[in-house]
């Protein structure tokens, strides 16, 4: 059978060093990326017949362009194209860890969620409707205790069954609304982005014309090498950019990462998230 290739993405922290080790064990390694200094960690395990190669994505919160852990997290996922992505959260901090969940979905890899550190926020008095979370997201969630290994064996039981249900089937990036200020200015870099196949090889054509909207140097940069439409990209930004600064005192980024937590919390309080010890401060 084909090995399934598998990226461990998810926030410093979240335990993902710890569930990369208890999948892999000791059949792992460790180099690096060619010309900088983060650390390329790889592994193997297999489940029944199933090969998997794991690779171990740098700890990011987000995937812009500020960090170089970003820039490789984000660039194995597009160059590499893993039949799944599993981002490990820290359960207990659900909506700072789906920021990075939503991201990734909206490079429309297949994503399974690890719910990991269930154990802590079992005994914080938090309950979490996995089902509820899976159902809303459209996402398979497991939860695990990386450090006992709870869990692990049905996480890859899931990511075994999502690379099978989406072998052969072009990713479906998830879209949603950044409002009536950036949404009609996405749809026109969308349709040029398109027309003009900037960087559609690697990237959503979405996902492009977000980065653009963010002012992501690395895309910016490769638009201009590679392609004449960017300039009139680049015009689009400016343009939104001016009205938001002038009408509402912000900017696009500020406005993205806002509509990102909004949709994020639409999702947990939707019943996903409650506490048990009712005085606690609400997720
Ligand atoms: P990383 O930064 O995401 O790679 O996180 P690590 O794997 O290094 O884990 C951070 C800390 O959390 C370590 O002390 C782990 O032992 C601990 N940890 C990892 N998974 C769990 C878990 O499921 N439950 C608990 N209670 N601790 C965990
Ligand atoms: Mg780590």
């Amino acid at each position: 059978s084909k090995e399934i290739k598998v990226a461990l993405a998810g926030n410093p922290n979240s335990g993902k060093t710890t569930a990369f080790n208890a999948i892999t064990g000791a059949r792992q390694h460790v180099g690096n990326y060619p010309g900088i200094t983060v650390d390329k960690k790889e592994g193997f395990t297999s489940v029944g017949e199933n090969k998997i190669h794991l690779i171990d994505l740098p700890g990011t919160y987000s995937l812009t362009a500020y960090t170089m852990e970003e820039i490789v997290a984000r660039n194995v996922v597009a160059d590499q194209r893993p039949d799944v992505v599993i981002d490990v959260l820290n359960a207990g901090a659900l909506e700072r860890n789906l920021y990075l969940a939503i991201q990734l979905m909206e490079m429309g890899a297949p994503l399974v969620l690890a719910l990991n550190m269930m154990d802590e926020a079992n005994k914080q008095g938090m309950k979490i409707d996995l089902a509820k979370l899976s159902e809303l997201l459209n996402v398979p969630v497991v939860e695990t205790v990386a450090r006992t290994g709870d869990g692990i064996p049905s996480l890859m039981e899931a990511t075994v069954k999502c690379a099978a249900e989406n072998q052969g089937k072009k990713w479906e990036p998830l879209s949603i609304s950044y409002g009536p200020d950036l949404d009609p200015a996405l749809d026109k870099l969308i349709a040029l982005i398109e027309e003009n196949n900037v960087l559609t090889d690697r990237y959503p054509a979405r996902w492009t014309a977000i980065k653009y909207l963010e002012s992501d140097d690395e895309i910016i940069q490769l638009g201009r090498e590679m392609h004449p439409v960017s300039a009139e990209l680049e015009e689009i930004v400016k343009d939104v950019s001016k009205h938001l600064e002038s009408t509402l005192a912000t900017y696009p980024e500020a406005v993205i990462a806002d509509y990102r937590y909004g949709f994020i919390t639409s999702i947990i309080r939707q019943g996903v998230v409650t506490r048990l010890d009712a005085t606690a401060d609400r997720v």
